[in-house]
């Protein structure tokens, strides 16, 4: 059987290489992958970005099914091109989409559908945004509407912040059509969480849960990332918080859906935030899998994922029950010089080690150039250490990252840090 993956990140290498395992698999094609793709002997780099010419691919190989890593294909509308043509694909239509793709539909659905969220407004014009925001006081948070690849959210500590964030997205344009609107947002003080689940359309099966590293730095200081590590399962989704939230957030946002309208396929994420009280609330929706929560989920994932993805195209996942490994996975990313303002390319990158059970390293922005093995992005690597603890699992990851060597390389020490204080 083949199967193709689109997109280049270290989400789509971890989907690859776990769809791989599978013994009924031929080949796993990745669109268009990255140098950690193309070095992997049961992955085909495929270097084709549109979706038509994709589907041609797809058709002209005979592809069993497509899985879809990032949003940008998403909301463009790759799953109603790829059904459209009758071809089996896993992701959300355009529709269902701007449940990620627009902010400021995500809001107004939650609100309707009574799904806990901060109290928020939204604004086209920046004198009513100010208004609003000298009445609310920081802190505060300014959220480009559209898709900004993560950078489009200020979370201001100061009156001032939030003001300029307005005037950067309202009246500089800095995000273009996607700042053409801000919603403008209640700060939210509490622990993350990550809870992602799949989607067939009826059926809902939640996947492990997991907790990102946003900032650049220790401690969680500095700009805020793409995310700089992850790991799985995340304590603070205690049994009787996943039912929780299951009943809360996911099955009123499925049925939300429905009932507006739109069938929901594909992997819903819920970016939570847990307050000291224990109440969750929703700080966004994603369509997709999370960048880095996807690597150490997959490297925990004991189940079949093809047979897995079967199910999920085919409107039966209820039929499935996911096996996980117990130990906890931790991802520590690996990034580039400059990153996240301006991330140096070219660097060689040498030192990765063979897997082992106890650690994976899956690539990002990495390419095969001049020979070598070089950086080609912000996020470069994701080293996911797997251990019966998560001290374990973090003094696993580590000690990979230290034998990695590229000029500049940026990294967190302290990925894990909550789930040891749990
Ligand atoms: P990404 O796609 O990278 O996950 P995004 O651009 O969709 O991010 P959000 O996830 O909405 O943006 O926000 C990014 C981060 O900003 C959150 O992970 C959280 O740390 C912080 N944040 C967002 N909204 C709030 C809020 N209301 N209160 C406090 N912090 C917030």
């Amino acid at each position: 059987m083949k199967i193709l993956v689109v997109g280049s990140g270290g989400r789509e290498h971890a989907l690859a290489w776990k769809l791989a395992q599978s013994e009924r698999i031929q080949v796993v094609y990745v669109a268009p992958g990255n140098g950690g793709t193309a070095r992997d002997g049961r992955l085909v780099n495929v270097d084709i970005s549109d979706p038509a010419q994709l589907a041609d691919f797809v058709q002209s190989e005979n592809i069993a099914l497509t899985v879809v890593g990032p949003e940008t294909p998403l909301a463009a509308g790759i799953v109603n091109l790829f059904r459209a043509r009758g071809l089996k694909i896993f992701g959300p239509t355009k529709e269902a989409a701007q449940l990620e793709s627009s902010k400021d539909f995500a809001k107004s659905f939650m609100q309707r559908h009574g799904i806990p969220t901060a109290a928020y407004r939204t604004f086209s014009e920046a004198c009513d945004a100010h208004a609003y925001i000298d009445e609310q006081g920081a802190p505060i948070v300014v959220k480009a509407d559209g898709l900004a690849a993560g950078k489009g959210v200020v979370v201001a500590m100061t009156l001032a912040e939030a003001h300029d964030a307005v005037d950067l997205m309202l009246l500089d344009n800095r995000f273009g059509d996607a700042g053409a609107r801000v919603v403008v947002e209640e700060f939210l003080a509490g622990e993350e969480a990550s809870f992602i689940v799949m989607c067939d359309g009826k059926n809902v099966l939640p996947l492990a849960t997991s907790q990102d590293h946003k900032r650049l730095k220790d401690h969680d200081e500095g700009p805020n990332t793409g995310g700089m590590g992850a790991y799985s399962p995340a304590p603070i989704v205690t049994p009787a918080m996943h039912a929780r939230v299951m009943r809360e957030v996911i099955n009123p946002t499925i049925t939300g859906m429905a009932k507006d309208g739109i069938t929901f396929t594909g992997f819903l994420y819920a970016g939570l935030m847990i307050d000291a009280q224990g109440n969750p609330k929703t700080l966004e929706f994603n369509c997709r899998m999370g960048d880095p929560e996807t690597q150490p989920i997959m490297a925990r994932l004991k189940s079949d994922l093809v047979g897995v993805m079967e199910h999920a195209v085919n409107g039966t996942l209820d039929t499935v029950e996911l096996e996980w490994d117990r130990r906890t996975a931790v991802g520590v990313v690996m990034a580039a010089a400059g990153y996240p303002d301006d991330p140096r390319k070219g660097d060689v990158i040498e030192g990765i080690p063979a897997e082992t059970a106890e650690c994976v390293t899956f690539h990002a922005g990495t390419t095969i150039a001049d020979g070598a093995l070089r950086t080609n992005g912000g996020r470069v690597l994701c080293v996911v250490g797997l251990g019966d603890s998560v001290k374990m699992a973090q003094k696993r990851a580590y000690e990979t990252v230290d034998q990695i060597r590229f000029a500049g390389a940026q990294f967190r020490r302290d990925i894990g840090w909550r789930g040891l204080k749990h």
